[in-house]
């Protein structure tokens, strides 16, 4: 994802000052044909673009409605794509024009264009999978579970949104479906989830994460951890930090510098020490790095297709030694990639 921070505190929602405890997210689509994110978002911040009409949401009420999101989805100035963050997140936004949904609902606009535009739509939706998967980690919500993930028309069946047609107007076009797109959101967080479920749930299942947590990897202990293996909870103070591993066993570690045991899916890995298989692991690579696949094989033993390695790939996720590809959904070993 792509994100970026411009809170529209000149509109009136902002002034507002409401918070609420999001219980679920709505989706919207702007019904206009207009990508540029400047359209709705200002002033320029220099990546944005200047809005020459000076008639984005960063007023008391935008063409004199009372209206304001948690975050729009679109198009830069370069042309690609970003999410802004336009509300402080547990804000009560003005998107559904019913009480009940602004009570409950974080909500994003994606800029529409003229809805015919398939590269332009494969990326908005990738765009908004990664937001709602973000969104689904801060406020503790599952996807599909009915009702916490839905769009502005689904809100309108349900008797809390006003009669709206998105994002059911664009989505078809391209083949997918609010239906489909809870799927992927869901799918997206079971692979960042799967350590801790045993590797189930995703449509590419991970690898078994143990073995890679090498004696001497730097491993940061996850906010979301809650005990350590003895079942002592973990204080906050301990978490969010670098340590070093000094044992490994089955699914747990223990830390160096605190003298602790704590389950390998409550930490996400930093750096790795080298193993002996050659000197091609690209240091490089982080999370968003742009790649190139030169092995062979995805982690899972399968042959990747000649055209596949043709391919550029953008690095969506990190394990111990291997990464998620976004564009293919698929784990390739670290030292199979090279950065570009
Ligand atoms: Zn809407």
């Amino acid at each position: 994802m792509n994100l970026h921070k411009l809170i529209l505190t000149e509109n009136a929602c902002y002034k507002a000052g409401k918070t609420i405890v999001p219980k679920g997210i709505m989706v919207h689509s702007t019904g206009a044909n207009n990508p540029n994110l400047c359209r709705y978002v200002g002033p320029d911040d220099g990546l944005l673009g200047v809005n020459k009409y000076n008639n984005h949401w960063n007023r008391d009420r935008p063409d004199g409605k009372k209206v304001c999101v948690h975050a729009f989805i679109g198009k830069l100035a370069d042309g690609s794509i970003a999410t802004y963050q336009t509300l402080p997140w547990n804000h009560r936004g003005w998107h559904c024009g019913r009480t009940a949904g602004h009570d409950r609902y974080v909500a994003f606009e994606i800029c529409e264009d003229d809805l015919a535009d398939a590269e332009y739509f494969n990326a908005i939706y990738n765009e908004a999978i990664d937001l709602c998967v973000y969104l689904c980690r801060m406020f503790n919500l599952d996807p599909a579970k009915d009702g916490v993930l839905i769009c502005h028309c689904e809100g309108y069946k349900r008797g809390i949104a006003s009669n709206h047609g998105d994002v059911m107007n664009w989505f078809p076009k391209h083949g997918k479906s609010m239906d489909t797109f809870r799927a992927d959101v869901k799918a997206a967080l079971d692979a960042e989830n799967a350590p801790a479920a045993g590797g189930g749930g995703g449509t590419v299942p991970e690898p078994k994460p143990v073995a890679r947590m090498a004696v001497g990897s730097k491993v940061t202990l996850k906010s979301s951890a809650g005990v350590y293996t003895n079942g002592v909870s973990i204080p906050a103070s301990v978490k969010d930090k670098t340590y070093t591993i000094q044992q490994v066993k089955e699914d747990r570690v223990l830390l160096k510098e605190i003298v602790s045991w704590v389950y390998v899916k409550d930490l996400e890995a930093t750096s790795f020490v080298p193993t002996n298989r050659g000197d091609s692991r690209p240091a490089a690579i982080k999370v968003g790095s742009k790649v190139k696949i030169v092995g062979n094989t995805y982690t899972n033993g399968v042959k990747v297709p000649g055209s596949v390695k043709a391919g550029t790939y953008t690095v969506q996720q990190l394990k111990a030694d291997w990464a998620l590809l976004k564009e293919i959904y698929s784990w390739v070993e670290l030292k199979d990639l090279k950065a570009i």
